[in-house]
């Protein structure tokens, strides 16, 4: 439930046209920033919502109804990606540096010096999630990475944690400003209308969302389809396959049914990582052991009726299916399990199995291990893939390509619900993961996607933009 004292109106045209108007202002001050500036600003920003996290959490859990516990745990993952950017931005890397000398002998036509390096794109809109109400919220990944950058950032707060979004607001704003970030830096929007004039204006140069597909979809029609497009990095809908193959459930089902139930009812399934579907050789004691694990779990309180409401249709949808079985839960917001043949999703392409967003998930079972590689084929893209399998187990190998093809990350013998804010993890993937697969939208990787290449062509090296001289060897050029 939102915090009626702290939730306020939906902003106005007067207060978003004076937003965006400083967000505009304060894209120049940005450019001209240092990485070491930038880094000091994201290290305050840290700091308060450290100091502050007692009341947050408060706010958080009334308006989540997630366990406080995890909450807690999401405000250290926030605090250390506020660090992590931080140290990107400072270090420099985020520039990407290239510098070619001149060479008149160079193939084809001599070639002039060049430089090249990242700059930011200006205002960025970011689209909060409803399930992360820290660590992709008003201060989660697409801020951190986007100020990393040296972007502005307007945060169009979620409907299900209103509150917590204009407390954070609050903490974020008055942090920057004591660590002296310009005006215009950091802005906080509600409502729907707001949140789409802010994507269609044209001081907005770029967007970050995470949520449901046909949400992101639409937004990501509207970007498109402004007179000037911009990149949409939108979060959207995944699967996440576990395949296993029959030598791992031969080793090790028990081990392999616990760890499915634990991981789909994690923070009660409202996770983009959840593993939705898992396939399993019939008859390997997978599919019972999970489904009594999962009927241990109690009802879950989701995070908004929106998503109370598209979990019922969902598990209803996924019971409807032909030859389903429930094998645990079905009604209310219970975690479920649904048994689905393998003939009803080949027979269809895989398009009956669709992202439940919540604690239920779809376990198919094979006959044939011929029929994984049938099954993988038609399963749609996703953030991650999984396989449980035995050492010089020719199933996995079989997979091994699909797999890579399927999803931006591939998981060997575990669950991919554990996401670790890093440089080598990429979150991401084709769409419906994603709207572009070429960019993650966790770590340091995460703000190149609020930056584009610009070359210097025989430029003085003492007239390049001041951080970028500080990355440039003069005799190299
Ligand atoms: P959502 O309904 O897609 O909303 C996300 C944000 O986009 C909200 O701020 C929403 O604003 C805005 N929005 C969505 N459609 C819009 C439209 N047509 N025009 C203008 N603004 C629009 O996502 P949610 O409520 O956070 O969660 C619902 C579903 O999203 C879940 O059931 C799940 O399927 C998915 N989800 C996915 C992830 C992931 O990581 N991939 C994370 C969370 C949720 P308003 O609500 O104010 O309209």
């Amino acid at each position: 439930m939102n915090n009626p004292s702290l939730v306020s109106a939906d902003t106005t045209a007067g207060e978003l046209e004076a937003i965006l108007s400083a967000a505009q202002e304060a894209a120049s001050a940005l450019r001209d920033s240092t990485g070491s500036e930038r880094a000091s600003w994201l290290r305050a920003v840290g700091t308060a919502i450290d100091e502050e996290r007692a009341e947050l959490l408060d706010l958080a859990a009334a308006e989540s109804h997630l366990a406080r516990a995890a909450l807690d745990a999401e405000v250290n993952r926030t605090v250390f990606q506020l660090e992590h950017l931080a140290q990107a931005a400072e270090s420099g890397e985020l520039l990407r540096v290239l510098a070619e000398p001149a060479d008149a002998d160079y193939a084809v036509a001599a070639r002039p010096s060049l430089v090249q390096a990242m700059t930011p794109l200006g205002p960025v809109l970011v689209f909060t999630a409803s399930n992360f109400p820290f660590a992709f919220s008003v201060a989660g990944n697409d801020f951190a990475s986007a100020l990393a950058a040296g972007c502005p950032v307007v945060v169009k707060a979620n409907p299900g944690h209103l509150g917590l979004s204009a407390r954070t607001a609050e903490v974020v704003s008055g942090a920057l400003a004591k660590a002296g970030a310009p005006e215009g830096t950091f802005a906080h929007i509600q409502g729907v209308e707001p949140g789409v004039a802010a994507l269609r204006d044209p001081r907005i140069k770029a967007c970050g969302f995470t949520g449901s597909v046909a949400g992101g979809r639409a937004l990501f029609d509207i970007a498109a389809s402004r007179p000037d497009p911009i990149p949409f990095y939108g979060e959207l809908g995944s699967l996440n396959p576990v395949f296993v193959t029959p030598a791992a459930a031969t080793a090790r089902a028990e081990e392999i049914a616990a760890g499915f139930a634990a991981s789909i009812t994690f923070r009660g399934g409202q996770l983009c990582t959840k593993p939705g579907v898992l396939i399993a050789p019939e008859g390997s004691g997978i599919l019972d052991s999970a489904g009594a694990a999962v009927a241990e779990i109690e009802p879950v309180t989701l995070l908004t009726d929106r998503i109370t409401d598209a979990f019922a249709e969902g598990t209803k949808s996924l019971s409807g299916l032909p030859g389903a079985r429930v094998v645990a839960g079905g009604a209310g917001t219970s975690p479920t399990l649904v048994a689905v043949p393998a003939a009803t999703v080949l027979a269809d392409g895989g398009s009956s199995l669709e992202e439940c967003f919540g604690p239920a998930a779809v376990v198919i079972e094979y006959r044939d291990p011929a029929e994984i590689g049938a099954i993988a084929r038609v399963l749609g893209p996703s953030l991650t893939a999984t396989i449980h399998g035995e050492p010089a187990d020719a199933v996995a190998e079989s997979l091994v390509d699909r797999l890579g093809s399927l999803a931006g990350r591939v998981i060997w013998n575990g669950w991919p619900t554990g996401v670790s804010v890093t440089r080598a993890l990429h979150h991401g993937g084709p769409y419906p993961a994603t709207t572009s697969p070429t960019y993650g939208s966790i770590g340091a990787g995460s703000a190149q996607r609020w930056l584009r290449p610009v070359t210097y062509q025989n430029w003085p090296v003492e007239l390049l933009p001041r951080e970028v001289r500080a990355h440039v060897d003069p005799s190299a050029v």
